[in-house]
């Protein structure tokens, strides 16, 4: 296929020993877990859009959709649609915005493939919320609220 020997840059590359999300699959780094299966993990982004925006990992190692075959990005992104729906209801957001970005130039900084999922507010008028530090109770509400939504 034309175009695929150009390579995608992240200067941050590490093994899949010294990933970050590759910790807090393995549960060795803490994190606010919405859904767990035996391939997939989503918690919540630690420096959130909007409460209850949500990482979608596949839980093998690969930096970018580059790494993955098609069957594999096709079912990362059915979870993702998945778990939108139930981050729209526990947040009682109006609509979501699915964020997924590959490469530094892309501002990719943790070098592990994940689907950002972040609730939006009819208000929001569209614009991009600047990020936002949320309590550790906030954090664990909602990420109960979600995957509470998840299981019912
Ligand atoms: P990227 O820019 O690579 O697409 O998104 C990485 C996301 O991971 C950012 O939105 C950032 O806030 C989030 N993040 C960075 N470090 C951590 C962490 O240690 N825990 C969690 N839960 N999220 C993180
Ligand atoms: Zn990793």
């Amino acid at each position: 296929m034309k175009g695929t020997t150009k390579r995608i840059h992240n200067s941050g590359s590490v093994p899949s020993s010294d990933c970050l999300f590759c910790k807090i699959i393995a549960g060795k780094l803490p994190s606010y877990k919405v859904y767990e299966d035996a391939r997939y993990l989503a918690f919540l982004d630690i420096n959130p859009f909007a409460t209850g925006h949500t990482l979608v990992c596949p839980k093998k190692h690969g930096e970018t959709l580059w790494d993955m075959d098609e069957h594999e990005i096709g079912e990362l992104f059915a979870v993702a649609s998945r778990i939108s729906r139930s981050v729209v209801s526990a947040m009682n957001a109006d609509g979501f915005r699915i964020l997924q970005n590959n490469g530094e130039a892309a501002n990719q900084v943790v070098p592990h493939v994940h689907v950002h999922v972040i609730p939006n507010m009819l208000e929001d008028k569209g614009k991009f919320a600047p990020r936002q530090k949320l309590s550790p109770e906030e954090m664990q509400r909602a990420a109960e609220a979600i995957s509470k939504e998840l299981l019912g």
